[in-house]
């Protein structure tokens, strides 16, 4: 019984820290639970591809328990293979927006259309497997680097992993770590900069090749070196797919198809950077501030 005892020591720990998750876990749960959220019907239509594009077709969206709108009749367009980025300043409603199309909430009233059908109509699992999230906070796990690229992949071969790591960037680093792919990183090993973390998260997507790429643009401070790399990773990454960006940058727009502004709930201007830029309006006063204040970027 006595040898018993550290170990017993041990679980009282374990106990502790599963204690101390407990809030956190019980969010999930009530998140991911469907029996309380009767206004989640599930379609049965297999998901099977994109032919022509979304629709946002006049979204209104207030949080369960919230009176307040958050989007307020938005009405925009992805054509298949374009790039929608969507701006404005902190609590826009950008980040609600693109939750509504895996689905993490529905509409309060409208509709998202795929194709022209309801995305309501469609099986939940079937076509979330479609759609890649890459965002800020995309989770590394205390695991190789090659395990992380290959997360939710794990048929890859080593061929398929060295060649989503060359297009995200993150080829050169990885080499250059102790042991290259095999090197452990995390809390168990080594620490990764915020740049060198979100090529490994678009290596990751890239391998995963998701046909809609919902992309939540990392708001931490990067060296330009860094953010080039970014960059460049990001638009390897959406290049002809089906993008919706949220973007907190705008340097990182500059090329998307189309950029729709949002101001509390609402689509204010839409067009290209150039045209934005040519009417003067919110997106040419958020861009000149932005570019007068390079080194504390504004709310974007
Ligand atoms: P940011 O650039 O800061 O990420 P955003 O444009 O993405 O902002 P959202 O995160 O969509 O804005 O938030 C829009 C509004 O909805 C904000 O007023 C926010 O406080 C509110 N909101 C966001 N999440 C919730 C929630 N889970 N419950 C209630 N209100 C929320």
């Amino acid at each position: 019984l006595f040898r018993l005892l550290p170990f017993v020591g041990q679980l009282n720990g374990a106990r502790g820290a599963f204690a101390n998750m407990a809030p956190s876990v019980a969010v999930v749960n009530e998140f991911l639970r469907r029996d309380n959220k009767p206004f989640m019907s599930q379609g049965n239509r297999p998901y099977v591809g994109l032919e022509n594009g979304i629709q946002f077709q006049n979204l209104s969206f207030s949080y369960p328990g919230h009176d307040r709108q958050v989007l307020d009749g938005v009405n925009l367009s992805l054509p298949k293979g374009t790039t929608l980025a969507l701006v404005g300043s902190s609590g826009a409603g950008k980040s609600t927006m693109a939750d509504l199309l895996p689905r993490f909430y529905d509409p309060t009233e409208g509709q998202i259309l795929i194709d022209d059908r309801d995305v309501r109509d469609f099986d939940p699992p079937s076509l979330r497997r479609a759609m890649g999230i890459v965002s800020q906070d995309t989770f590394l796990f205390n695991d190789s680097v090659r395990n992380n690229i290959a997360y939710a992949c794990n048929r890859a071969t080593d061929d398929q992993i060295v060649e989503a790591a060359k297009r995200a960037n993150a080829y050169e680093f990885i080499v250059n770590l102790p042991h290259g792919f095999e090197t452990m990183i995390g809390d168990r090993g080594v620490m990764l900069s915020g740049g060198q973390r979100q090529r490994l998260a678009i290596a990751r997507a890239l391998l995963r090749d998701p046909e809609i790429l919902i992309l939540d643009e990392a708001t931490s401070a990067l060296d330009s070196v860094s953010e080039r790399l970014v960059q460049q990773a990001i638009d390897e990454l959406s290049r002809d797919r089906t993008t919706l960006v949220i973007a907190h940058r705008l340097s990182t727009v500059q090329n998307a198809h189309q950029i729709a502004v949002l101001d509390q709930g609402h689509v204010v201007e839409i067009g290209t950077h150039i045209e934005l830029l040519n009417k003067g309006g919110l997106y040419a006063q958020l861009y000149s501030m932005q570019f007068s204040h390079q080194e504390h970027p504004v709310g974007l």
